[in-house]
């Protein structure tokens, strides 16, 4: 990266995660307003999820990368979703452990 780009490295780390989370927000809005199951998804729509996924993935790459977060954090805080997820929609199937979980960061 050129020394004379106006922002540093956490800035543009910071705006282009930002701005990547946003358009794959709004290709998940699109989907979700135009159709009801994964069949239907045209290959249009198909294609934009996974580059806006990708675009995404490749940021959190980067922030791991330059040491913005660490990468065992994250799977620790994947796992507390997971567990919520189980509680508040039929996405993930409950268990001891993810009840357990919960109840350790209700503390
Ligand atoms: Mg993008």
């Amino acid at each position: 990266m050129e020394n004379n780009h106006p922002l540093n490295d956490l800035q543009q780390l910071m705006a282009i995660t930002a701005e990547e989370a946003s358009e794959l927000t709004q290709v998940c809005m699109k989907i979700l307003r135009k159709y009801k199951s994964k069949d239907e998804i045209e290959s249009k729509w198909q294609d934009k999820l996974i580059e806006e996924l990708g675009d995404v993935y490749c940021m959190f790459d980067l922030l791991l990368e330059f040491g913005i977060i660490e990468e065992e954090k994250i799977y620790n805080r994947a796992q507390v979703k997971r567990a919520k997820l189980a509680l508040w929609s039929t996405l993930v199937q409950d268990t001891p452990e993810l009840k357990q979980l919960r109840e350790s960061e209700e503390k």
